[in-house]
């Protein structure tokens, strides 16, 4: 599967240009996006997401024109945005299963499965009772990723997931991300660059709305 963003431009109502004629090609497996804070990471996950339309560009997902059939595209996608609210009384398995009925997964049983898959992927199985409220940022997070995965989803997007986590459970989140994205289309947004020469076989620099470097990191550090 292949994501191409074509020539993608976005300015803000004040004036703030932030994608200047974005191209991308992003095949199957973990591709980071590295940039400072600024550099136009949200508003490129956002519009690929199609939570925000571009001024001009395409985004193409396989064969489906993205912006023109966005509900499609909502249908194999899993987002993890950069900041997500959880009811904070409400255990991980029942916001788990509460998600699940948005994704549209209807039968009871296949969601019991899914969501009992998940919960123990992200290493939540044992606090899947507790309220979320008492979780720490890193269990957060995992338990947004296993929201993400509700569906199936064949694209995920994830959105500077790492801010604010300490080492271990850094480490525990990005290596859950690599088991991911084994056979579908990660985006990792980060400006991190551990976290994209640790996990990402492809990523790009991006900075004030521009492509800077698209390509391996290998091959990044060659080029210096
Ligand atoms: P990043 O995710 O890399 O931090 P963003 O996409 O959030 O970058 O922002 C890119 C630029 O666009 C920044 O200058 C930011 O302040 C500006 N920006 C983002 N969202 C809006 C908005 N809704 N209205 C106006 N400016 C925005
Ligand atoms: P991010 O880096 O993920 O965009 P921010 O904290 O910069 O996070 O932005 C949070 C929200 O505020 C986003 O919805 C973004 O679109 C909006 N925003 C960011 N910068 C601006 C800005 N300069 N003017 C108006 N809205 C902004």
């Amino acid at each position: 599967m292949q994501l191409t963003i074509r020539d993608l431009c976005k300015t803000y109502p004040n004036g703030v240009r932030a994608l200047k004629h974005v191209d991308l090609t992003i095949s199957t497996g973990m591709f980071g996006l590295l940039g400072p804070n600024g550099a136009g990471k949200s508003t490129l996950m956002r519009t690929i997401a199609t939570l925000q339309d571009p001024d001009s560009g395409a985004v193409e997902f396989g064969a489906l024109d993205v912006l023109a059939h966005k509900d499609r595209l909502r249908e194999v996608l899993g987002y993890l945005p950069q900041e997500f609210g959880l009811y904070p009384n409400l255990s991980a398995e029942t916001i788990l299963d509460h998600f699940a009925v948005l994704k549209g997964v209807t039968d009871r049983r296949e969601r019991a499965a899914q969501v009992h898959a998940l919960l123990d992927q992200t290493n939540l199985l044992a606090a899947r009772k507790q309220a979320v409220g008492g979780f720490s940022g890193g269990m957060k997070q995992r338990l947004g990723i296993a929201i993400a995965l509700l569906g199936r989803p064949r694209l995920v997007i994830v959105d500077e997931p790492t801010a604010g986590l300490d080492p271990t459970e850094r480490h525990r989140f990005l290596d859950l991300l690599g088991e991911i994205g084994q056979d579908i289309v990660v985006i990792l947004s980060t400006h991190i660059v551990e976290d994209v020469y640790e996990l990402c076989s492809k990523f790009a620099i991006i900075s004030h709305g521009e492509v800077l470097y698209s390509g391996s990191p290998a091959a990044a550090v060659a080029a210096l």
